[in-house]
Formats: structure tokens, C-alpha cells, sequence
């Protein structure tokens, strides 16, 4: 019979890791399944939408900011330096209706855990275009964060498209009217779906302006953006727009695909539910952390604050129930 873990992690990012310093200085032993690298369509990396993010300037104690990935890759080391051990394995289904807990990766394995944390975050959406793709990857002027990547210099006083028609779009373009000289929100229809107050904050700047009735059919420019091509969605009439970035804001999607059948409440969404002020889901101890279960913040720091909960409420868990 295969080991049983105290603590299994799932997922890499700000939040996974966080949960597994705390759990790996409980002397829990914690093991975090890091995940494989993948295209679905945009990139999928262990480490989580940090690996995408060129300069962290938001997160305390980075005076000067951080490469997302370097984060990352500090977050890890500080983690295994209390002994966490990892698996750059995905977990593709939970059978949490046995205790031991049994999770299945990708290549055929069974872990058994007593308690699990679910730290697998969420995914920016993207068009699809292929352009758009290749210059996200390289750090060329497209991005689905303008909170994390708006103020950097290559936006600075330079005209900024924004895609989307809800309140990350508004929130996203109104953020991005500190920088851009002119920034356009791209919709596809004649009305927002975001909330008035958040369309009334970017509506009331003297650089905002909305393009209704539009989609990017495609993203110009070899290393950097130059602009962006579009289609009127009533009448397919095509027109390009000389922007010098572009981002995407028409959803997130939660990583909760392999908790089909696992018993664990999603919204309808696909985010994971907490119960109130703790990071237990509704199976008694499996608990969630981050992105995954938070579709309003979203952010590195308060990812990291949902991993430091879920790992102390698995230690509590594990002192109640096994006196570990
Ligand atoms: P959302 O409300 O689902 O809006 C997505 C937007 O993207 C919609 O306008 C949609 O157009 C558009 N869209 C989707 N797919 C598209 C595509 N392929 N091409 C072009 N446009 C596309 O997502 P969200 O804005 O990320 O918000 C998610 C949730 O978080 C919401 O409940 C929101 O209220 C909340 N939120 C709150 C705040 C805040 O209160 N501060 C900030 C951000 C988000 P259609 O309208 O035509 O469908």
C-alpha cells in the first residue's frame, strides 16, 4: 500500500506554494502537485498566471518588483526548504468519497491523503488568435492583467485597447487611463454587461472610449504590438486600430475540470465554495486556496493569505481528527 500523506497540495502558484511553507513548518510533510506544463489555449504553466506576468510591482516587500517567474521559483525554494516535497504531476480526478482520500494523476498513480488543499487557480480566457498568443508569450505588448502589467513603460502615454464588455474590463481599462494616452474598450455588442458605477468610472476619463459592435479578428506587429485588427459585428466591415497593447478581459476560468464527480461545491461559475471566513469546501478536509476559490481579488498577495488559511486549517483538522 502506498503511502499516506498528511497534506497534499494541488497546484503551484502564490497560493499552493504558501500553504505548503506553512504546512512543511507544521512538520507536516507537505507534497505539492506542481502540475505539467500545457496550451489551452493560451499557456498553462506550473507556477500559475505569475509564469505570465513579467514584473511584479504589488506584492509587499519587492521595493523594486520581481519577475513573476522568479517569484514563483522563490516561493518553491522556500517551500522545499522546509522540506515540501514535489510532483510535477497533475492530478486529473479526486475520489474524496474514501478516507484516505485517493487522487489520480496523470500517468496512472494513486495518492492517499488525509487532507487536501485545491490551490489549482483559475485561467485568464483568451480570443485564440495566434498572434495574440505569440505575443503574450513574449512579453510583447498583449496581457489579461492590467493590474499586474499596465504600468510598464512600453504602455506609458501610448494608445491601450482593452477587450471585454464586463466589470474587469472597465475595472482593467479604468486602471489603464493612469497610463495609456487613449484607451479603447473593444465589445462586441451595443451595451456593457458591467455594472453602471464601473462603467460610469471609466466612461467619465477624458482618454476613454468605447468601440461597440467590435471583435479583434487579429493582433499586427512582430515584436511588439502595433495595433490591432477589428470587425464590425454588424455589418463584418474591417478596420485596424493602432494601439500599443492590447488586453484581453472577457473572463477567467476556474481549474476545477477535474473535480467532476468529486462531490466538491462549485458556484455556477466553476469556482470552488467556502465556507464563510475559512477555506474549507463543503467535504470535511479538503479545503481550497486562492484563484480557484475567489473569482473577485485575484491577486498574488491575497492567493498567498488563502494558502497560509487553508494550511493552518488542515493543520487544525489534522489535530482534531488524527492528532497528528
Ligand atoms: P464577465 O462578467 O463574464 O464579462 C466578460 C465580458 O467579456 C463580457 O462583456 C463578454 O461579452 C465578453 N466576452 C466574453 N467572451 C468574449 C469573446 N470571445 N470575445 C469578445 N468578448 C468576449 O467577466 P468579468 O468581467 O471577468 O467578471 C467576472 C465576475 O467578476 C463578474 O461577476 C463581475 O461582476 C466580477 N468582477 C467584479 C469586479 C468589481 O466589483 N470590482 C471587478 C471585476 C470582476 P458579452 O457581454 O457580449 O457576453
Amino acid at each position: 500500500m502506498s503511502q499516506i500523506h498528511k497534506i497534499v497540495i494541488i497546484g503551484s502558484g502564490p497560493a499552493g506554494w504558501t500553504a505548503a511553507i506553512y504546512a512543511a513548518r507544521a512538520q507536516l510533510e507537505p507534497i505539492v502537485f506542481a502540475g505539467v506544463p500545457k496550451q489551452d489555449p493560451g499557456p498553462i504553466l506550473p507556477g500559475g498566471q505569475l509564469m505570465l506576468t513579467t514584473d511584479v510591482e504589488n506584492y509587499p516587500g519587492f521595493p523594486e518588483g520581481i519577475a513573476g517567474p522568479e517569484m514563483m521559483d522563490r516561493f518553491q525554494k522556500q517551500a522545499m526548504r522546509f522540506g515540501t516535497k514535489v510532483e510535477g504531476k497533475d492530478i486529473v480526478r479526486c475520489d474524496f468519497g474514501r478516507r484516505p482520500f485517493v487522487l489520480h494523476t496523470h500517468d496512472g498513480e494513486e495518492v492517499r491523503a488525509h487532507t487536501v488543499v485545491i490551490a489549482t487557480g483559475a485561467t485568464a480566457n483568451w480570443l485564440g488568435l495566434e498572434n495574440e498568443m505569440r505575443l503574450a508569450r513574449s512579453g510583447g505588448g498583449v496581457s489579461a492583467c492590467a493590474v499586474c502589467d499596465g504600468a510598464l513603460p512600453i504602455f506609458r502615454d501610448q494608445p491601450l485597447a482593452v477587450v471585454g464588455g464586463g466589470d474587469s474590463a472597465m475595472e482593467e481599462a479604468t486602471h489603464l487611463t493612469k497610463f495609456g494616452s487613449k484607451v479603447y474598450v473593444i465589445h462586441r455588442r451595443d451595451t456593457l454587461r458591467a455594472s453602471k458605477i464601473m462603467q460610469q468610472r471609466f466612461l467619465e476619463k477624458p482618454n476613454a472610449e468605447v468601440l461597440w459592435n467590435k471583435v479583434v479578428v487579429d493582433v499586427l506587429g512582430d515584436e511588439r504590438v502595433e495595433g490591432v485588427l477589428l470587425e464590425d459585428t454588424k455589418t463584418g466591415e474591417r478596420s485596424r486600430l493602432d494601439v500599443k497593447g492590447l488586453f484581453i478581459a472577457i473572463g477567467h476560468t476556474p481549474a476545477t475540470k477535474f473535480l467532476k464527480d468529486s462531490g466538491i461545491e462549485l458556484d455556477e461559475s466553476g469556482y470552488i465554495v467556502l465556507r464563510s471566513r475559512s477555506s474549507a469546501t463543503n467535504i470535511d478536509g479538503v479545503f481550497a486556496a486562492g484563484d480557484v476559490a475567489d473569482a473577485r481579488y485575484r491577486q498574488a498577495i491575497t492567493a498567498a493569505g488563502m494558502g497560509c488559511q487553508a494550511a493552518l486549517d488542515a493543520e487544525h483538522w489534522l489535530t482534531l481528527n488524527l492528532d497528528a
